[in-house]
This record gives C-alpha cells, structure tokens and sequence, in this order.
C-alpha cells in the first residue's frame, strides 16, 4: 500500500471546489511516455496550472502501470526543480471498468480514480460507483463516476452512439454513491473522428466540417440540480486543423478528422465544468511534428532528433489549452 500523500500528489477535492467557483476548469491530460509527460509538466510549471495526470488502460498495457506510476512520481520532483515550489499534481486512473483495477490504483498510489460503470443498467452504475466511493474514501481518493454515454472510441472504451446524460437522474445518482465528480454526456465524443461529415454543417469559406453544438441546455439543467458540484467533460480534444494539415502534408491521412470548438469548451469552463479531458489533441501534435521534422530530415535516425521537436509541440498546445480555453493558468502559484 503506498499513499499519494507520500508521493507528493494531491486529490483533486480542493482543486474541484475552487475551479467551480472561480470559473475555470483543470487540464486532464493523458500521458503513454516521457515525452508527454515532460510536456505535460513543463507547461503546468510555465503557467503555474493545477493539472491531472491521466493513465487509461491502454496507457496500463503500452507502458506498464508500475513505471507510469513512478513517472508520476518523478513528474513532482521534476516540477519542482523547474521552479513551480506547491506543484499541484493529480494522478488519476482514467475509465476504470471494474472494482479491482480501481482499488489497485488507489493502493499503488494513484490520488483519484474514474469508475466508469455508465455502460450497465443505472442501478448497477450506482452499486459499482458507491462500492469504489467506499473503498477509495478511506483512504482519501477522490472518485469521477459516469452517466450517460458518450460515442466514440478512445483505447478499450468505445461506443457507436450517445445518450446524453439525463438531468433528472443526477441528483439521486451523486446523493446514491458519494462520487466526488460527474463525468456527463452532452455531445462530446472519444477519438479524432467525433463526428460523422453528415453529423455537420460545412464552413462555406474554407470548406471545413463544423460539428453540432454541445448541448448547454443539458449542462444547465444538471447545474440546476446539483448547484457547485464538480462536472468532467471527456472527449474534449479539439483536433485542431493546423496538426490535421501537418499530418497529411507530410504523408498522413486523416481524412474528416473533427473535435469539439474552442470557444465551447471556454463556455464550459466557466461553468460547474471542472475537469477537462483532452488526449487525441496530445496525439496529433506529436505525430505531426515527427511526420514533418522526418520528412524534411530524412537521413535522421536519433529518435531524440525528431521527439525533441514534438515534445516542443506538445508544450506549445498544452499551453495554449490552459491559458486559452481552460484559464487554469496562475491557479496553483
Ligand atoms: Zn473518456
């Protein structure tokens, strides 16, 4: 049994509780190796941002769940030799599906864990959800639930529709488990293909896919319902058109790859929204910038050659993130 405490990281109660009333909301950003997890901390120190560090069960099979575990662990000692003196660091288990996977994080010393039961029937969601919730407050983890269902795939999760998350079952649902968060269902949706092409409208000017607006209406029922209770909102990449360019400029094909605007997830944020999840975002700019520095240096074979450059990108777009759409920036000083 190791405790986050020891480990330096916090849970994310504290952090939850002064996003939603400061109308912001933390960056939760998904990490499979260094390069990422170094960006992840270099822009988090820079801007003085709270961040979540998130490990999913593919990031468990890709890198193994004990080195992710440590590298978390080194990420605070690493933000602290890059000045930031209170670095505020969650590590959190990303899409739980099961009782086991989540009690082994909380005693391998992860800081908060996401139980995803909301592909069972909602009475079997709330016996799974409160027996994590049991078991996880006892030794101070924090506990994300879900209800609804989002589309999309993203690792081991993924599902061909949505089902939005329904405003009248959320009051009983968070009364029922004693989740701390409430990951929700309102048009977000997992991977770079959010959106079919015949899900959108075309932007006339540049020809560009514009995908169907989150449903706020949605979101403001569940805030009149459950006043200052923290909300998460996955499926929050933005794909941004620049990295989709960049890729199939220099060999890709991502044809119709589409995320959620900008200017949405800023309105989010400055809601009860708290939690923001963002990965494929990570993954596009990375691979756009190997593909384009090994296009135009063809003779490089020193992986650090071409992951410098990426690890750059990524910091670059972490940034953005947080000073531009989340305003986390200057929240942790
Ligand atoms: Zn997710």
């Amino acid at each position: 049994m190791v405790s986050y405490k020891e480990l330096g990281l916090v849970n994310t109660r504290e952090m939850f509780k002064k996003a939603v009333a400061g109308g912001y909301a933390i960056p939760a950003f998904n990490f499979n190796n260094m390069e990422q997890l170094q960006a992840i901390i270099m822009a988090a120190a820079e801007t003085k941002s709270p961040v979540i560090l998130q490990v999913s069960k593919g990031a468990r099979n890709y890198a193994n769940q004990t080195l992710l575990r440590y590298m978390a662990e080194g990420a605070v000692a690493y933000a602290k030799e890059l000045g930031w003196e209170h670095p505020q660091i969650v590590l959190h288990l990303d899409h739980g599906d099961s009782f086991e996977i989540c009690k082994s994080c909380v005693d391998f010393g992860f800081s908060s864990v996401m139980i995803d039961a909301s592909s069972l029937p909602y009475e079997e969601n709330i016996a799974l959800t409160k027996k994590v919730v049991e078991y996880a407050h006892q030794f101070d983890v924090t506990v994300e639930a879900e209800l609804g269902v989002l589309a999309g795939v993203e690792d081991e999760v993924s599902s061909a529709e949505s089902h939005y998350t329904k405003p009248e079952e959320v009051i009983d649902f968070a009364t029922r488990t004693g989740c701390d968060s409430l990951a929700i269902s309102i048009g977000t949706s997992h991977g770079a293909y959010k959106f079919t092409p015949e899900q959108c409208t075309r932007d006339p000017k540049t020809g560009r896919l514009v995908p169907p607006p989150l449903a706020f209406d949605v979101l403001h029922e569940i805030e009149k319902k459950l006043p200052g209770f923290p909300i998460v909102l996955h499926g929050s990449s933005s794909v941004p058109q620049e990295y989709v360019d960049m890729c199939n400029q220099y060999g890709g094909n991502l044809p119709n790859a589409i995320g959620i605007p900008e200017e949405q997830l800023r309105e989010a944020s400055k809601s009860a929204v708290c939690k923001i999840n963002i990965d494929s975002d990570s993954r596009l700019a990375m691979t756009a910038a190997i593909r384009k520095h090994l296009a135009e240096n063809p003779s490089h074979f020193d992986p650090r050659q071409y992951l410098k450059p990426a690890r750059e990108e990524m910091k670059k777009m972490y940034i953005h993130k947080i000073v531009n759409v989340l305003g986390s920036d200057g929240k942790a000083e």
